[in-house]
């Protein structure tokens, strides 16, 4: 028994969850969920499986990255994870997707602009390119720390895959979800070589203000202590 034993299940299911419906392919893809009222986070090990692993296997870790529990190696992308905790307190959870569509956007370097209210309630004003730098790099680590302070909910990795935020993990995976479905529709809009109509001004501004007011009340939940 451990004190972690839940949020390692957590990590593990929704890890699963993911991959079962592709949004993961093979050992690609990261998850992690933020240990409360610590410095530490539970992230999925490097190259694994994730169909053969043991919740045991989900390694928890300090945000100095200094082991806390688990035998196994974090993922590689473990040093952006700890990047979006330190500068976002509204975040919980974080997913490093492969999927297609957002995939297939990464290799176009194009933003996602303000297409739909509810992608923009959701994950933010636009989703953004993540300029490209290798796995696993303090290069990308900075980039990412970087972007995520603009408070949206998904960005594509350049030429690599995408990131997904939440304040839970029920959040983070429906972002996923959110995101793959603003790709797939921008891909085949952009097929048609015609302009693409956006969301006026004003709603995207009211569904972002939305996401932002719910963000602040949780940053001020978080310094007074009450989550
Ligand atoms: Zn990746």
């Amino acid at each position: 028994m451990s004190e972690f034993d839940s949020i390692r299940q957590q990590v593990l299911d929704y890890t699963q969850q993911l991959a079962r419906e592709g949004f993961l392919k093979g050992t690609g893809g990261n998850v992690s969920v933020r240990v409360a009222g610590q410095n530490a986070l539970a992230i999925t090990p490097s190259n694994q499986d994730y169909f053969s692993i043991h919740p045991n296997d989900i390694c928890i870790y300090s945000f100095d990255k200094q082991k806390i529990e688990g035998d196994l190696k974090p993922s590689i992308e473990m040093g952006f994870h700890i990047a979006v905790y330190q500068v976002r307190p509204d975040v919980n959870c974080v997913m490093h997707t492969h999927q297609d569509f957002a995939s297939a956007i990464a290799l176009i370097g194009k933003s996602i602009p303000a297409l739909f209210d509810e992608q923009v309630r959701f994950l933010g004003r636009s989703v953004d390119v993540i300029p490209y730098a290798p796995s696993g790099t303090g290069l990308l680590v900075n980039q990412v720390r970087k972007l995520v302070k603009n408070h949206h909910n998904a960005y594509i990795l350049k030429n690599h895959g995408a990131l997904c935020l939440g304040s839970t993990p029920e959040r983070a995976l429906h972002n996923v979800m959110l995101l793959e479905k603003a790709a797939l529709s921008y891909i085949l809009a952009l097929c048609t070589g015609e302009k693409i109509g956006k969301i006026p001004l004003i709603v995207r501004e009211l569904a972002f203000g939305k996401l932002r007011s719910e963000q602040k009340k949780l940053e001020q939940q978080l310094s007074q202590g009450s989550v």
